[in-house]
């Protein structure tokens, strides 16, 4: 795959998942947004932009290119164990999964890193536009870790490629303001994160913002002890967001990228 039809693939899906789920949340949303779109979205879709510059574009594109150049010289685990290409596809987006949902649980219990990450948390609602609100150095280390796992695995190309698309696609899917009919959910459940799952990740409570790291996969909440299938308070109750920065103001992109380096006014956390 050359690297303008790997940006082409990546961006274009991206882009597809991202108009299907505003319509749909537009035209059915599951629930009243507290400060709604007009204060939120210029600044999430900017840090977005930032995102694509800085690093969507250059960093995963270094991945890819790291994994074609770990394939020509035989490098990784699955090169070594002579694992079938098919197989090195499957267990290497499976394993980048893991790898990310690993990092997301660090992210919330190293108190340095949480300051990057709790920019994504610190939404009042929960929309599409949040699946795309993180914070630029924390992609960049996300990409660097992510980098080191596909030489040391030997991560086919196709497979880097894969994972991106449908990391950017369930992203988006489970954070938009949507309702799958509770049976369907709950059969979902099984094999993706739904949006309703990950809402509770998103709950004002610390509990509940600490569970289902999960993105793309749901089974490693399950595994690790950290699934909770809904909020204490009910999913009509809940409350998004953090105990912290919920001013509006805080929607603006000048004080998106400044939170990390600011203590809170109110609370550390
Ligand atoms: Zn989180
Ligand atoms: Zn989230």
């Amino acid at each position: 795959m050359t690297p303008s039809l790997e940006i082409f693939v990546r961006v274009g899906g991206a882009a597809l998942v991202f108009a299907a789920m505003a319509l749909w949340e537009w035209r059915a949303p599951r629930r009243r947004l507290e400060a709604g779109r007009r204060p939120r979205w210029p600044g999430n879709l900017g840090i977005l932009l930032i995102d694509i510059v800085a690093v969507r574009l250059l960093v995963p594109t270094a991945a890819v290119g790291v994994a074609v150049i770990a394939a020509q010289k035989g490098w990784g685990l699955f090169a070594s164990a002579g694992v079938p290409y098919w197989a090195a596809f499957v267990i290497g987006v499976i394993a980048l999964d893991l790898i990310i949902y690993t990092q997301h649980y660090v992210f919330h219990h190293v108190p340095l890193l949480w300051r990057l990450h709790r920019m994504h948390h610190a939404d009042i609602d929960i929309d599409v536009t949040t699946g795309v609100r993180f914070h630029p150095l924390e992609i960049l280390i996300s990409m660097a870790i992510k980098i080191v796992f596909v030489v040391a695995l030997g991560v086919p190309a196709a497979a880097v490629v894969a994972f991106e698309v449908l990391l950017n696609a369930t992203s988006m899917f489970n954070h938009s303001n949507v309702a799958l009919p509770r049976w369907l959910d709950r059969t979902a459940r099984w094999i993706v994160v739904t949006p309703q799952m990950h809402q509770v990740h998103h709950s004002i409570v610390r509990q509940e913002t600490d569970s289902n790291f999960g993105f793309n996969l749901p089974w490693w909440d399950r595994l690790f002890g950290t699934y909770r299938a809904e909020p204490a308070a009910g999913e009509d109750k809940i409350v998004i967001g953090l105990p912290i920065f919920r001013d509006v103001s805080e929607s603006r992109i000048t004080r998106l990228i400044t939170q990390p380096f600011r203590s809170d006014e109110k609370r550390a956390r």
